[in-house]
């Protein structure tokens, strides 16, 4: 039965009793008013007049007036007859007293008056004590009636109370906790309602709901898996190492490659903590530490190329970590989940790196000598040993000294670089005095500043400690420094050269007010072989990525703060000893 009709029989059955109830205990004060009423107007009268006439037969020898009191009543009774018998004896009345009328003095039918009006009495007091009883009867009914209903009224009312609330409450409450159970990923759960009542359709529609929610997730999951092991191949499938890790670092998949450069099964791998396997395997360590370079204050970044040994061959690869983030459902908040470890192979590139390095390295060497032999010619023509030289020729010479002055600082150049790509730069390094340093520089570049006019200002702290550097290669880059900021000042400019005692070392610094350099090549120019477009062409580009990898080996800082028409202040720091 549906849980409406429950609830409308119930109600109704309820009303209906409590409408019996009312009607009964309303017909029974109306029987007991009846009854009451009858005694009243029947017998109370009757009793009246004949109390009347009895008053009157008394007086009736003595007062005139008793005739027609007795006369009035005995009328009034006459037309008050309402008990059985009680006609008969009333006619008697009349015929005795109209025999009295004619016989006033007779005292026999005086008697006889009287027997009857007696026998009138006690025909009406009888009928009083009956409807006396039957009004009690009618109490005793109606009492037993409404203790009837009343108890019935009572008891489905007490059966609603009892059992509305359960049979409502409790399938709501199975079904709160199902959609609890289906919120939390329990498909598997039904509910059980018998009846054909809403609660068992709602049943009936919670269960489809349940086992199309099973299903589905069922066949997402197949296709999870299947998407799983096609990404799975297709990453077994790159020719690059690659290993993923979880947010604690746990290793999350590697492929083969992977595998096989690590040199531990893939089995020991997967799932293991990448920290816990870098403490035995030094190439895991390399991968999971995330070692950049910082360069001073511009945030130069180098990531230095991994040599494994691995397939009886020697490869180089770059790494390349991927931070992967996610936006879990409802939130706005990026979540840190992993990182995917990905290796390039730069064997290849590598191999040609070295052979062109080798090359630049043998050409320059080559170079230098017959370079030397060419200013050993021109200090002989100098010297005028071998003959007086007239300006014409003197010019020609002095353009010839230029160009292989320049020749020589680039064949310089090109092998230090040669030496910094090879990894064979050779340092002594040993506790060296600042002063001393920046008075080699200045020797150095003392000819240049002079031929452009440019004025110096030297600014040093008092009592400078020495600094952990090799004094030839540290004053190399001040020099460096020194040269690019005279041929980037103004004829007869103003170069500033600072030397401070700082918190994390000693600070070397060159400012210049030239037109110093913008902001999108700040970031380049200690990248070899980079010239700020439309500088000038003399250089080779090599001389600032030189100096970092000078500075940077010494385990100093390197830098630059420039704006463009600004000047440009470059700066190094190194350890102090
Ligand atoms: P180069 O031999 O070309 O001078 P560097 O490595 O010394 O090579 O410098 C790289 C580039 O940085 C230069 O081409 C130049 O454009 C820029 N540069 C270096 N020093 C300064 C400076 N003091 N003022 C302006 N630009 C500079």
């Amino acid at each position: 039965m549906k849980i409406k009709t429950k609830l409308r029989l119930g109600l109704g059955v309820l009303f209906l009793m409590i409408l019996a109830l009312s009607l009964i205990a309303a017909r029974c004060i109306y029987v007991l008013k009846e009854d009451t009423e009858n005694i009243l107007l029947d017998n109370y009268k009757t009793l009246d007049y004949t109390r009347s006439m009895f008053l009157a037969i008394d007086q009736i020898q003595i007062n005139p007036e008793a005739w027609t009191k007795f006369e009035q009543n005995l009328k009034n009774q006459m037309a008050n007859v309402t008990e059985p018998g009680e006609g008969e004896i009333t006619e008697k009345i009349r015929a005795h007293y109209a025999s009295l009328k004619t016989d006033p003095n007779s005292k026999h039918l005086a008697v006889l008056i009287r027997n009857d009006l007696a026998e009138l009495t006690r025909i009406n007091m009888e009928a009083i004590r009956a409807k006396s009883d039957k009004a009690l009867a009618t109490v005793q009914s109606a009492f037993i009636w409404i203790a009837l209903t009343g108890t019935v009224c009572f008891l489905i009312a007490f059966t609603l109370l009892i059992n509305m609330p359960g049979n409502i409450g409790n399938p709501i409450r199975e079904l709160t906790e199902s959609i609890r159970a289906i919120a939390a990923k329990k498909y598997a759960e039904r509910l059980h309602f018998s009846g054909k009542d809403e609660f068992g359709e709602l049943a009936n529609s919670f269960n489809t709901m349940a086992e199309k929610l099973e299903e589905y997730d069922n066949s997402n999951l197949s296709q999870i898996l299947v998407e799983k092991k096609r990404i799975e191949a297709l990453i077994n499938n790159m020719h690059e190492p690659v290993i993923g890790l979880d947010e604690n670092q746990r290793i999350l998949f590697a492929n083969e490659e992977a595998v096989k450069i690590t040199g531990i099964a893939g089995s020991d791998l997967l799932g293991k903590s990448a920290i816990e396997l870098a403490e035995h395997n030094d190439l895991i360590r390399a991968l999971i530490q995330n070692k950049t370079g910082m360069n001073g204050d511009i945030g130069y970044k180098t990531t230095p190329s991994l040599k494994i040994y691995a397939d009886d061959k020697e490869s180089y690869f770059e790494k390349e970590v991927v931070d992967i983030t996610i936006i879990p459902t409802g939130e706005r908040q990026k979540k840190f989940i992993g990182q995917v470890i990905l290796l390039k192979n730069i064997t290849p590139f590598k191999e040609l790196d070295f052979a062109k390095t080798n090359f630049i390295a043998t050409v320059s060497h080559e170079l230098k000598t017959p370079i030397s032999s060419i200013k050993m010619s021109l200090q002989l023509l100098e010297s005028q040993q071998t003959g007086m030289l007239n300006e014409e020729q003197k010019q020609l010479m002095e353009s010839i000294k230029e160009d292989s002055n320049r020749l020589l600082k680039i064949t310089g150049e090109l092998l230090n670089m040669s030496q910094v790509e090879t990894g064979n730069i050779q340092l002594s390094i040993q506790p060296s005095s600042p002063a001393s340093i920046m008075q080699y520089a200045l020797d150095a570049v003392k000819l240049s500043m002079e031929q452009k006019g440019i004025e110096l200002v030297v600014q040093t702290d008092e009592n400078l400690p020495d600094v952990k550097a090799d004094m030839e290669k540290t004053a190399w880059v001040l020099i460096n420094f020194l040269t690019n900021a005279i041929r980037y000042s103004q004829q007869e400019g103003r170069l500033l050269l600072e030397i401070r005692d700082g918190q994390n070392g000693v600070r070397f610094s060159v400012r210049d007010e030239g037109k110093g350099i913008d902001s999108r090549y700040r970031n380049k120019i200690f990248d070899r072989y980079f010239q700020v477009p439309g500088s000038s062409k003399t250089g080779t580009g090599l001389g600032l990525a030189i100096s970092k990898e000078f500075i940077e080996a010494q385990g100093g800082a390197i830098g630059v703060n420039s704006e463009i028409g600004m000047g440009s202040t470059f700066y190094f720091q190194l350890a102090k000893a």
